[in-house]
This record gives C-alpha cells, sequence and structure tokens, in this order.
C-alpha cells in the first residue's frame, strides 16, 4: 500500500476504536443538514482537545472557527468545573447559531459565548477588554493563521496551551510549486511556531496535521 492509503487506513482504525459517541454523530448530521461540509476535526484530535484542555485545567479557552460546534463540545467536555467558559469567533451567523443550538443540546449553553464577525475583528476587541486565556484552538481561515498566533500570544497565560489544525493543507504545504496565500500563510505560521522562543511546541503528522504549544512560563 502507498503511503497515502495507509495513513488514510490508519484514521479509519482510529475512528472504528473510538467511536463517536450519539452527541457528537448528532452535530456531524446536523452540520450535513444545514447543507454544510462537514469539515470538523476528527474524532482522533477532538478526544485529544478534550484531554489537553483537562490536563491544563484551562478555565477560559479561545476557539477560532466554530462552524456547528463540534470542536466546541470537544473542548467544553474538557472543563474541569462549571465555571470554565469558552469564547468562540465565527464568521457567519448561521454557523454560530448552528453552533450555539449543538452547544444547548449537549448541555454546554451556559459555558459558551460566541461573537460573530472576522475573528480579526474580535481578537483586537478582546486585546482592548484585556482577556486573557490558557487554551487557544485555531480552526478558521487559513491566512489568519500568523495573525492569530501574534493575538494568542497577547492574550495568552503563562503556561495555555496553542492548538492549531491542517498545518499540511491538504499536502499543500509541502508541495514547492503552490504558492498561493493560504499556503504561503500556513508555512510562516509552522516556521514560526515551531521556532519562537517563548514556546515550546511540537507538530502531529496524523490527518491533515496538528500543532501543539505550550506558551513558557
Ligand atoms: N473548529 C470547527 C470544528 O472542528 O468543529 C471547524 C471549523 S471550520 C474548519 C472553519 C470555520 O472558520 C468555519 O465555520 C468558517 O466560517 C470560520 N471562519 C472562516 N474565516 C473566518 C474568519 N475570518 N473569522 C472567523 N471565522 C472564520
Amino acid at each position: 500500500v502507498d503511503e497515502l492509503e495507509q495513513q488514510e487506513r490508519e484514521e479509519l482504525y482510529i475512528a472504528q476504536l473510538y467511536k463517536e459517541d450519539e452527541q457528537l454523530k448528532m452535530v456531524r448530521a446536523g452540520i450535513v443538514a444545514a447543507g454544510l461540509r462537514d469539515i470538523s476535526v476528527p474524532i482522533g484530535y477532538g478526544r485529544l482537545l478534550t484531554m489537553l484542555v483537562q490536563l491544563n485545567n484551562a478555565q477560559r479557552v479561545l476557539e477560532i472557527g466554530a462552524l456547528g460546534g463540534y470542536s466546541g463540545i470537544c473542548l467544553a467536555r474538557g472543563f474541569t468545573s462549571t465555571s470554565g467558559q469558552l469564547v468562540s469567533l465565527e464568521l457567519h451567523q448561521t454557523n454560530a447559531d448552528l453552533a450555539s443550538r449543538h452547544m444547548s443540546l449537549t448541555g454546554f449553553d451556559q459555558q459558551v459565548t460566541y461573537m460573530v464577525g472576522d475573528a480579526r475583528d474580535s481578537l483586537q476587541q478582546l486585546l482592548l477588554e484585556d482577556e486573557q486565556f490558557d487554551f487557544f484552538f485555531i480552526d478558521a481561515d487559513k491566512e489568519g493563521y500568523p495573525f492569530y498566533l501574534d493575538v494568542a500570544l497577547k492574550l495568552a497565560r503563562p503556561g495555555a496551551i496553542i492548538v492549531a489544525d491542517n498545518i499540511f493543507l491538504r499536502g499543500r504545504v509541502l508541495d514547492e510549486s503552490k504558492q498561493g496565500p493560504a499556503v504561503q500563510a500556513m508555512r510562516q505560521f509552522n516556521e514560526r511556531i515551531a521556532s519562537d522562543p517563548r514556546l515550546l511546541s511540537t507538530s502531529l503528522p496524523g490527518y491533515d496535521g496538528l500543532t501543539i504549544a505550550i506558551v513558557k512560563k
């Protein structure tokens, strides 16, 4: 089997090992029923988000890119107390409404706030309000990743975790012939998060690639 096929088989194997529960299946079905493409995180990364929020005892989590609330539920599941708060930035009102409905159906409505509009504007607002977070999940427009990292570093408490999805852009990041804005931004993001002295970071090659960084204390 070639390498790609092997990776797909491994991802399928993981999906079978870690079956999605009824709530997560309901979210995926809701996304499709709304006529959207289900580009929520895969189950393997969803579970990792829950584990990392829990391990870091994160109380304030910032998500950039909500879609239908799948990753939002995974993040909220990691809260170790009911005081945990998720702030989720989403460009489209319709997506935020869908995500909000799914958060309510799973019992997390008291723990989430949606900020609708371009995440760049919402982040400026959070900066002005001097907000702080101890967990970040970056999963919105890929051109924005370098800016999202800059702002995350400003909003981060020492010891905060920054997670970013889709660091390979389905192989385009590794293909020298690809030079579009999203690819260039992602390369810049990857190089910066890997080498910033304020961060301890690593990247995982499964699915479309995921980077995890800890903001040093
Ligand atoms: N994190 C979600 C999950 O795993 O369940 C999936 C997010 S999906 C990959 C990306 C989302 O980012 C979409 O809902 C899209 O509308 C949103 N988005 C795109 N550009 C954005 C922007 N400039 N500001 C805020 N959200 C944006």
